[in-house]
């Protein structure tokens, strides 16, 4: 490991600090465990089971452990301070004295900001968003009229000290300032939280100097929403904050990460300041932005050519000639992924049950550590240094485009055949009429959006059939039991549609993935989606084949056991290809065309099974929403016409549901009219019935469901509540088009919450339909 000469020049010198440039590094890991310890503990910790010393033990062993992994890798600078208890935004709103008062209360630091995270019994957590257009969620800071800026820098020189202890050549890494006040949110009636730019520099600049006198040879500090469009003049911020930041008279060497897409003109204002060194995703940003700025010629360029969140094995052949490519175009170069690991599962060794082909093929993140010294060692060293990492990796290549799985002559040939007639239905209102003659559905029809409570006996017959304890036909007995018990339910309830629960779905994409050929579904392949939250995304590889049918023998169960219409339930191609680690060797709307085969064939079965309600849920419609402006288009048509295709399949007759969540719809709703479903349920119940209104502006004219309450907390909604959601979405749509239902699936909730609910939705709904009857 090289050492860092911490130190800074004389003041009024422009030179800035002297630490050596770096060769290999990576800008962030995983952090909550390779067998999830932290989620553990944390969770110990909150009931109560393990003291706050012993999580911190366990979290330091973490670090620990990361650290001596990337030395053994090779790499000579190690990021420290991507650790977190929670999630790294939250971290920045302390770390910049920003949390909102009403957690002044609470008086234990580390109680406070779980606080903020998950809220207690009394005060309200801080809202949740998705990380860029990863799968990730941080925390949204509030910025109000009355928040002051302090610099709180506990964590990170814990770290630090902690770091040096045991040698390690540590780089701490913060979230930008640009890039925490353009992810936080204005309360109270405060301006845009960019406006308080300089209050927040103000505390950077004392953070640098804490960070300097600990010894810090270099800072990383993260600024990924240069690559995005998220606000205007990000560019002109980009300059100006980071000359005030190396101008600050004692600071370590500075390091600008930018990443998950294309820096564009972001680049050159940064490399017009004079921070030491500049990171840019050479995997999603182009090598021509780089060689087009001449300013970086004095710059350490920190190459982001193995890519940090997908599990593919990186053509090695492909990254070298990229990082030869960038040779002339700064003073050195660093070797990186393109953004932090923290998206991918600790490991592959982890992983049994994937054949040689398919293990060739992937890199989880310890497979990218090495990726990445074999790079940097033959940029330094020649590439015959390390001739035995590039030929296994291009043999390893190789069999992946060969193998038949990845290319499958039969979908490959149905693709190229689809016409426009198979994304179109017949005319909306005639469908509507048909369907009506058929369902006859009373006005105001109630119905729920999938999911029934995971019951305690549900999860214990998925872990008895996983251990062997019991087979496939006690289980399927166990799970038609369920069944059993939700029709019931319902029918006593009174709703209109019924749903059979869902009970066999433990994660929607994830039991779709089981069933088609082409996903491949981990065994240990965890990633934080948010604090504890840990998911197995499935890998897509190949072509996508539906080999059987996968929801119609549950379907048509439910609906043996009554005289009510039940509700097909599938997931749509979107949302399946947002919650999987995706092909990198195909356009993803190619991916989703053949996805979208799979659920049309599925909807024909389910029609021909006698099923006429399906729904296609597609809650991640915009999650894949492109970060820059000029994407977005592209995205959404190709979107939409997955769903079409998928849905388009059945007659007239039959009636399309499709159901949105997580909202915040405003670039999407376009696109929810164009997907032309018979029915939307849409999450509704916290935006006051701004959608429908929304909706009709983009001229939306189907059925519509808003959610009239919201599911995402324990309380029961009152009667009186939901009649007056419902009379404020009357006026918004009328009673032809109205349905009710809560905002999302039941899954998380416990029955009697639920039972309490749905009652008093059903009461609501007979007496507003009363009205509208008379
Ligand atoms: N049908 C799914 C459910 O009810 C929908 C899930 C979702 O919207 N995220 O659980
Ligand atoms: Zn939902």
């Amino acid at each position: 490991m090289s050492i860092s000469t911490p130190g800074t020049s004389p003041a009024g010198h422009t030179s800035g600090p002297v630490a050596a440039p770096f060769t290999t590094t990576i800008p962030g890991t995983p952090r909550i465990g390779p067998r999830r310890e932290l989620k553990r503990a944390i969770e110990g910790y909150w009931a109560g089971r393990v003291s706050a010393t012993d999580l911190e033990q366990t979290a330091a062993d973490l670090r620990r452990d990361t650290s001596a992994q990337l030395v053994a890798a090779g790499f000579d600078s190690i990021p420290i301070n991507t650790f977190s208890y929670y999630d790294q935004i939250l971290d920045t709103a302390v770390l910049v004295g920003a949390l909102p008062a009403r957690y002044d209360g609470i008086a234990d630091p580390l109680d406070r900001y779980f606080a903020a995270a998950r809220g207690t019994g009394e005060i309200a957590p801080l809202e949740m968003t998705k990380w860029f257009d990863t799968n990730y969620h941080y925390l949204v800071p509030e910025i109000g009229p009355d928040t002051t800026f302090t610099c709180h820098p506990d964590k990170v020189l814990a770290e630090v000290s902690e770091a040096h202890a045991q040698g390690v050549d540590a780089r701490p890494v913060v979230i930008g300032p640009i890039t925490f006040l353009a992810l936080s949110k204005p309360v109270d009636g405060a301006a845009a939280p960019l406006s308080r730019i300089d209050d927040v520099v103000a505390v950077y600049v004392e953070l640098l100097d804490r960070l300097a006198e600990a010894g810090v040879g270099w800072v990383q500090i993260d600024e990924p929403v240069l690559v995005t469009d998220y606000a205007d003049d990000l560019t002109a911020l980009a300059g100006s904050v980071y000359s005030t930041l190396a101008d600050a008279t004692s600071r370590p060497a500075i390091f600008v990460n930018t990443y998950f897409g294309d820096p564009g003109e972001s680049l050159a204002a940064l490399a017009r300041t004079p921070v030491e060194a500049i990171g840019v995703d050479l995997v999603e940003g182009s090598v021509d932005t780089v060689v087009s700025v001449p300013e970086l010629a004095d710059k350490l360029l920190v190459a982001g050519v193995v890519n940090g969140r997908n599990i593919w094995r990186t053509d090695l052949d492909k990254a070298l000639a990229t990082l030869g490519t960038l040779l002339g175009s700064a003073r050195s170069l660093a070797v990186s992924t393109s953004c932090s690991t923290l998206h991918v599962p600790y490991t592959l060794d982890a992983e049994d049950g994937l054949d040689d082909n398919l293990r060739g093929w992937l890199a989880f993140a310890a497979q990218k550590y090495d990726e990445v010294g074999v790079l940097s060692r033959a940029l330094r060293n020649g590439r015959e240094s390390e001739t035995a990492a590039f030929d296994a990796s291009s043999a390893a290549l190789a069999t992946r485009e060969s193998d038949p799985r990845v290319h499958v002559a039969a979908v490959r040939e149905r693709l190229a055949a689809i016409t426009d007639d198979d994304v179109t239905r017949g005319n909306a209102n005639d469908r509507i009429a048909a369907q009506n003659a058929r369902l006859g559905l009373p006005t105001l029809p109630t119905t729920t959006i999938g999911s029934y409570p995971q019951t305690s006996a549900i999860r214990l017959a998925r872990a008895a059939l996983r251990s062997g304890e019991i087979d496939t036909a006690e289980y399927e007995r166990r799970m038609r039991a369920e069944i059993d018990d939700v029709i019931a339910l319902q029918e006593k309830i009174g709703l209109d549609v019924l749903v059979h629960g869902e009970p066999e779905r433990n994660d929607m994409v994830q039991y779709f993935a089981e069933q088609l050929d082409g996903f491949f579904a981990t065994a240990n392949g965890w990633v934080q989606s948010y604090g504890t939250r840990c998911v197995r995304p499935p890998i897509l590889y190949g072509d996508v084949v539906r080999t059987h049918p996968m929801t119609v023998d549950w379907i048509t169960y439910a609906q043996s056991l009554t005289n009510k219409p039940v509700k097909g339930m599938l997931t749509g191609p979107v949302t399946i290809l947002a919650w999987s680690f995706v092909r990198d060797d195909q356009p993803l709307s190619v991916s989703a065309d053949q996805i979208a085969l799979a659920i049309r064939d599925e909807t024909v079965d389910l029609e021909d099974a006698g099923i006429h309600i399906i729904q296609v849920d597609e809650p991640a419609l915009r999650e894949l929403l492109p970060l820059r402006d000029a994407d977005k288009r592209t995205y959404l048509d190709w979107a939409v016409r997955a769903f079409r295709l998928a849905t388009s399949g059945v007659s007239d007759t039959s009636q399309i549901h499709t159901h949105l969540c997580y909202s915040e719809f405003g670039e999407v709703i376009g696109a929810i009219a164009d997907l032309d479903a018979d029915v939307t349920s849409i999450e509704a119940a916290r935006s006051a019935m701004e959608v429908l209104d929304d909706l009709n502006e983009v001229g939306f004219s189907n059925g519509v469901g808003p959610g009239v309450y919201d599911i995402h907390s324990p309380r029961v909604p009152g009667t009186a509540e939901i009649e007056k959601s419902l009379r404020a979405a009357l006026t918004a749509v009328g009673p032809q088009r109205l349905w009710v239902n809560p905002d999302c699936g039941l899954k998380t909730r416990a029955t009697p919450e639920v039972i309490a609910s749905l009652t008093n939705l059903v009461t609501a709904a007979a007496t507003v339909r009363g009205d509208v009857e008379n």
